[in-house]
C-alpha cells in the first residue's frame, strides 16, 4: 500500500480536492465535524497534510492515525533533497473550508435576528469560524 492509501484509509469522510491528488478529510488531531485537513501528494511521493482549523502539526496528526513520521515520505527519498512545498493547496479547497464557516454565521445571525440566543457552544464555535478564517488567510500569505 503506498503512503498516501495508508494515510487515506485511516482518515474520516475523505473527498477529493479540486486538484488532481489532493484530498479533504476531517482532521484526527481535533474534535473535526466538517473536513479542514486537506491532504496532498507530491510527484515525487511526498505526502502533504495540512489542518486548515486548528493548525494542527503533522506529526500530530499521523500520531493520532497510529503512522510514523516517516509515512508521509517516499519509501527511497534521498532525504537532503527534500524541499518544503510552497502553498500546495488548490484556492478552492480553502475557500469551501470558508464557505463552510460563512454558513455558519449565517446560521447563527439568524438565530438572533429571530430573538433567540445563542448557546456556549454556538459562542465557541463562532471563535473557531474567526480562527479558520484568519487561518486560510495566512496559509494564502495574507496579513491579518
Ligand atoms: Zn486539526
Amino acid at each position: 500500500m503506498s503512503n498516501i492509501d495508508a494515510i487515506l484509509a485511516r482518515l474520516d469522510n475523505v473527498r477529493q480536492g479540486t486538484k488532481r491528488n489532493t484530498w479533504m478529510a476531517c482532521c484526527p488531531a481535533h474534535d473535526d465535524t466538517h473536513p479542514s485537513l486537506a491532504v496532498a501528494e507530491t510527484d515525487d511521493g511526498r505526502v502533504l497534510l495540512h489542518c486548515f482549523s486548528h493548525g494542527c502539526d503533522w506529526r500530530e496528526i499521523l500520531a493520532c492515525l497510529d503512522l510514523p513520521e516517516s509515512a508521509v515520505f517516499p519509501e527511497k527519498a534521498s532525504q537532503h533533497h527534500i524541499r518544503p512545498e510552497r502553498r500546495p493547496f488548490p484556492a478552492a479547497d480553502i475557500l469551501r473550508v470558508m464557505a463552510n464557516e460563512a454558513i455558519f454565521l449565517c446560521a447563527a445571525s439568524r438565530t438572533i435576528q429571530n430573538g433567540g440566543a445563542l448557546t456556549a457552544d454556538d459562542h465557541k464555535r463562532l471563535i473557531l469560524a474567526g480562527e479558520r478564517l484568519q487561518a486560510a488567510l495566512s496559509y494564502c500569505g495574507v496579513a491579518t
